[in-house]
């Protein structure tokens, strides 16, 4: 059915270019709009990266825009908006960058069409990210065992639902396996059996057809993917983590953005001159709120114009984070991080049961962060 809109957000980080590529070489009968919301301050790199993207789907990945820059004194994005908001900085508690430069673009370029955004939160991941509250926006995650969102989910996992559940495993079911399915199909979701325990119980007897099933449930609501004739994605049983995605950049030959890349710092520690790796954990604007101090002297010392046009943007009592980007660059503060960072990462070796890689450190300091900006 050709009414039903299919759409990929691209947002220069590794996971959603990995998805990208995945989608297009898995599941080419989807015809897939890729698409990316420029904020005007993103890294060299993330432009690079979805260059080589647009060679490697054949496609050209659209842009959403936020503004009409022609007509706006600012001529990008993120300083239109920031003037429209006063100077006042976007933070992680107001943080009005992503909806006005991210979510609106995206919702005002999709309207009422039924549409489903394809997701690349990794199968190493434990979050949602964005959920559209427009009803016509269902979002999906092919790297996930469990590919649909939460609210699917709970309404497919409800108690009430139970009955329109058991009679699809009964049809679908191959012979062998119902009986032992149906002992978690007819368990109600309690204290002592939740929802997550009833989804992995199901999940883990037989992924491609949990998928069946809840297609099914779908085709009875009204949510985009029930409004398909067939879903490639329900045949879906893969689970990709981080070293997964970083081997299909790799083989793709889009490659790995290169702030991922770790590179060596020195540091003194109690005289000793010691050996520690920075890079940059995510994608977005260079002068990010969410990163972390380590990320900061990293800019600072990679990209030092970078580092002071953030430093332009502290005034009228704004800045970035509690500690002024001014005081942050004071050669002193720069060991300083730089110490406690190395100390830190060479505890969390020392705790870690298997040798830790670059990518484990990713994997950690990808914690807090803003889905539209970093997947
Ligand atoms: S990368 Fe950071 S500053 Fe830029 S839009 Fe996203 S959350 Fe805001």
């Amino acid at each position: 059915m050709s009414e039903i809109k299919h759409v990929l957000g691209i947002s220069g980080g590794k996971d959603s270019a990995a998805l990208a590529i995945y989608m297009s070489r898995k599941h080419p009968d989807i015809n897939v709009e890729y698409y990316t919301c420029d904020t005007g301050k993103e890294l060299t790199e993330t432009y690079d990266l979805i260059n080589k993207l647009n060679s490697v789907l054949g496609k050209n990945i659209r842009l959403y825009k936020s503004i009409d820059e022609l007509n706006s004194p600012e001529k990008n994005p993120f300083d239109h908006f920031l003037a429209m908001y006063g100077g006042y900085l976007p933070s992680a508690t107001a943080r009005w960058c992503t909806g006005k430069m991210k979510l609106e673009p995206f919702e005002n370029e999709i309207g009422n069409t039924p549409t489903i955004s394809y997701v690349g939160i990794r199968g190493d991941e434990n979050r949602e990210g964005y959920i559209s509250k427009k009803e016509n926006i269902q979002s999906i995650f092919p790297f996930r065992k469990n590919i649909w969102s939460e609210d699917v989910i709970k309404k497919f996992l409800a108690n009430n639902n139970m009955p329109f559940v058991k009679e699809q495993y009964e049809k679908l079911a191959p012979e062998g396996q119902l009986a032992i399915i149906l002992q978690y199909v007819e368990q109600p979701i309690s204290m002592r059996f939740t929802q997550k325990q009833k989804l992995n119980a199901l999940l883990d007897s037989n992924v491609k057809l949990f998928n069946k099933v809840v297609f099914e449930f779908l085709k009875t609501t009204d949510y985009p993917v029930g409004k398909l004739e067939s879903f490639s994605l329900i045949e879906n049983d893969e689970v990709l983590g981080i070293n997964e995605i970083f081997k299909i950049l790799d083989d793709s030959g889009v490659g790995i953005p290169a702030y991922y890349l770790p590179l060596e710092y020195e540091v003194e520690i109690n005289g000793e001159l010691k050996k520690g790796s920075y890079s940059r954990s995510r994608s977005g604007c260079f002068f990010c709120f969410y990163q972390q101090k380590i990320e900061w002297v990293w800019l600072l010392e990679q990209h030092p114009d970078l580092f002071e046009a953030a430093i332009t943007y502290e005034k009228d009592g704004y800045s970035w984070m509690e500690e002024h980007l001014e005081d942050l660059k004071r050669p002193e503060r720069v060991m300083a991080i730089k110490k406690e960072h190395y100390l830190r990462t060479q505890k969390t070796k020392a705790n870690a049961k298997t040798s830790t890689s670059w990518q484990d450190e990713i994997l950690e300091s990808e914690g807090e962060g803003c889905a539209s900006c970093f997947i």
